[in-house]
């Protein structure tokens, strides 16, 4: 088959209209109360190769706060800044086969680290680390670096910051206890603020498309080889993507689907097809990045439409890495 963008938006929007009547046993996240003003019922794609081109399908153009996708970013940020061995040194890469928010993986972990820097808590440790007194300090190169990978800077969602900041026991539990066991690297006031904001940041799928095309091609911009994040510290994000991007759902997620990821909460979906030299058959998918929007979620927190269309997806186009 030829394979053209029309070739290729035909399937896409004949797979996005089944997988949006899928939504039924799912939910919109309630814990913060703003997200639940979600339409349960959307469901969109964005897939951006790395030769620019784009297919997007569904309900793509609806606003999002990025939520725990940022943590990619974030771990990214401190490494870049601080060194990756002084990150690892802090943060274990383990998944932990439990909630995202779990307090219980904590403890276990007491005496070592926070597993891994995916988990709240694991998360909230790397924002510490970030360099800079105060929150907006600290997210200015987190700003920075999507600027340079979308060519605009995203905007923070006031209201979704506010619902979350208010709505933020459990984070404050895990941000105690780090501070308690001695992880917390600045102050945990300013350490919880700057996590909401950064969860709070306003991006589209487009958008987490091309932040994954980048990854995908090991930090480089495929258009002017510019690197935008270090070869190791992208090979790195990608192993926690694949092994802890979508919390306790993520071996199941390798073994069906099979490609790097992370979700949050407000129902995003970032996911690469990292660039292989076999990939003859489908160049546009190798290196590509995806963005998936779907707010209904599954029991595990992950978008419950979203996962079964990028299953669908990497089936049919041989996606897995494995
Ligand atoms: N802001 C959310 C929280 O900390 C992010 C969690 C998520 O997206 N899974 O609870």
């Amino acid at each position: 088959t030829e394979l053209t963008q029309e070739w290729l938006q035909e399937y896409v929007d004949d797979w996005v209209s089944f997988y949006r009547k899928r939504t039924a046993d799912g939910e919109v996240a309630s814990y913060i109360p703003i997200l639940e003003e979600a339409n349960r019922d959307h469901l969109g794609i964005s897939i951006v190769g790395n030769n620019g081109m784009t297919v997007r399908s569904g309900d793509a153009d609806i606003p999002f706060t990025i939520q725990s996708i940022s943590k990619v970013l974030t771990f990214v940020v401190a490494c870049m800044e601080r060194g990756l061995s002084y990150i690892l040194d802090r943060v274990d890469v383990e998944p932990t086969g439990g909630s995202f928010n779990s307090i219980m993986h904590l403890e276990i972990s007491r005496v070592e680290k926070p597993f891994n820097p995916f988990v709240n808590a694991g998360a909230i440790t790397v924002t510490s680390m970030l360099e800079g007194k105060t929150s907006d300090q600290k997210l200015e190169p987190f700003y920075e670096l999507l600027e340079k990978m979308l060519d605009y800077r995203p905007a923070l969602n006031v209201d979704v910051y506010e619902s979350e900041r208010d709505s933020s026991m459990r984070n404050r539990a895990i941000g105690y206890y780090l501070l308690e066991t001695g992880f917390l690297e600045s102050d945990l006031n300013v350490t919880l603020e700057t996590y909401f904001k950064q969860c709070s940041v306003e991006i589209t799928i487009d958008d987490l498309a091309r932040i994954g095309m980048i990854i995908a091609n090991d930090g480089e911009n495929p258009a002017n080889q510019e690197e935008i994040i270090p070869r190791q510290v992208a090979r790195l994000a990608k192993a926690l993507m694949l092994t802890c991007g979508m919390y306790d759902a993520s071996g199941k997620f390798a073994a069906y689907v099979g490609v790097p990821a992370k979700s949050g909460v407000s129902g995003g979906i970032i996911a690469l097809s990292p660039s292989r030299a076999r990939d003859e058959t489908l160049p546009f998918m190798s290196g590509c990045g995806i963005g998936v929007y779907g707010p209904a979620l599954d029991d595990k927190g992950n978008s419950i439409a979203g996962i079964r269309l990028l299953r669908h997806i990497a089936n049919q186009w041989d996606l897995s890495v494995f």
